[in-house]
């Protein structure tokens, strides 16, 4: 078999861990199993080769910016290849430029275009353990890039898809993925098994857990994932296709606290009038998400959306630059809860009892929105950790 395995920063975080994982990787490989492992920086080294970069100039070119936060990656794999050695396995670092991790050329954020797997299969050949940085790139320029915050995941699925491996497994420092966030729901459970789409709502919504875009690749080449801790030896959150008799109506609860309310009054009831604002909101590269329009009534209506509540208030520049409204008004007091699950689309009902669950705690829904397998909520802030509690309770999702 050829095992793909990642591990992120707390699973490398200091000489204990970093022989733990060597340990893990070495027991796959003495079962006679190829190994590529792919690795974060240690602990949260990302953090402090940012803060040191801010402290030279608070505006470094993104260029430079890559240049040392691949750095990070850099220093782990080296250090893993020694332990290895250490213990008499025959291992070799690769960062990107030496595999070949052909990317874009958006530095900060650049997107895996393909992957050079002559090296890797060279190193395998002579039966080392291959160990790859996580989280970079190379761009048409030789310049190195990265994948954005949290992208070792991708880097881990990329090399997976390019080697055809027949799983890959991402080690973190909890034990899957959960129905809701353990710390905010005490009876949150560990899912055995969660479909490529969902789990891609759950990474979206801000589960934490994997990189949004590493899911995306999963689905797209049918990767297999699996999410599981590094610390023991459990078994984790399986990622795949679902069949249609395993789908689950309502998976998990999510909530994202990083989101703001724009509500625009008293706008033209004419057309292109959402066209001309939100266009002017692309253009500053504000991402939006809910949007409400009310019906139009004596010539006028209104419109409301979210963005992040960094984005709301350049939102409001630009509306109050471009627009022709009565009021505007901003509400950086709330947040998303969602519910997630692929059988969803096949069972009728479900909004109406997260609904419900609201209702019974008194909590007030401010807008909505829906796609096929997830329900969406804007409520207040504070009420958060309450909303998430009573969904769950209602949807029993702490039971097996
Ligand atoms: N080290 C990078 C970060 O902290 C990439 C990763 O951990 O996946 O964002
Ligand atoms: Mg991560």
């Amino acid at each position: 078999m050829l095992i793909v395995k990642k591990f992120g920063g707390t699973s490398v975080g200091n000489k204990d861990r970093i022989y733990n994982v060597a340990n893990r990787c070495i027991e796959d490989y003495k079962k006679g199993n190829d190994v590529v492992v792919v690795l974060s920086a240690m602990g949260k080294y990302t953090d402090v080769l940012i803060d040191m970069a801010k402290e030279i100039n608070p505006n470094p070119p993104k260029r430079e910016m890559d240049m040392i936060l691949t750095t990070g990656e850099q220093q782990s794999v080296a250090l893993m290849a020694m332990a290895m050695a250490a213990m008499g396995v025959p291992a070799v670092s690769l960062n990107a430029y030496q595999v070949a991790m052909h990317t874009s050329s958006a530095y900060s954020n650049a997107r895996v275009k393909r992957i050079d797997t002559e090296r890797i299969t060279a190193e395998l050949e002579q039966h080392k353990i291959v160990i790859v940085t996580g989280f970079q790139g190379v761009n048409k320029y030789d310049d190195y890039t990265t994948l954005g915050r949290g992208g070792s995941d991708t880097t881990a699925v990329a090399i997976a898809a390019a080697l055809h491996a027949d799983k890959c497994e991402i080690y973190t420092d909890v034990d899957g993925v959960y129905t809701a966030d353990p710390r905010k729901v005490p009876g949150a459970r560990k899912l055995d098994q969660v479909t490529y789409d969902e789990m891609l709502e759950l990474a979206t919504l801000g589960a934490g857990v994997l990189h949004n875009r590493s899911v995306e690749l999963a689905k797209k080449y049918g990767v297999r994932m699996v999410v599981r801790s590094s610390l023991n030896t459990n078994e984790g959150t399986v990622i795949r296709e679902g069949s249609k008799m395993e789908k689950m109506i309502v998976s998990g609860v999510a909530a994202d606290p990083d989101a703001a309310r724009v509500a625009v009054v008293g706008l033209k009831d004419e057309p292109g009038v959402a066209f001309k604002l939100f266009n002017a909101l692309a253009k500053q590269n504000i991402n939006i998400d809910m949007i409400l329009q009310s019906i139009g009534r004596h010539g006028k209506k209104d419109i409301s959306f979210t963005c992040t509540d960094d984005d709301a208030d350049t939102a409001k520049t630009v509306i109050e630059e471009i627009m022709d409204f009565e009021e505007i008004d901003i509400d950086k007091n709330v947040a998303k809860v969602s519910i997630v699950g692929a059988g969803m689309q096949s069972h009728p009902g479900v909004a109406a009892k997260m609904f419900e669950a609201l209702f019974d705690a008194n909590i007030n829904i401010r807008m909505i929105s829906t796609s096929e397998i997830r329900v969406t909520v804007l409520i207040n802030e504070k009420n958060v950790e309450r909303a998430m509690n009573a969904i769950h309770d209602k949807f029993n999702l702490g039971d097996e």
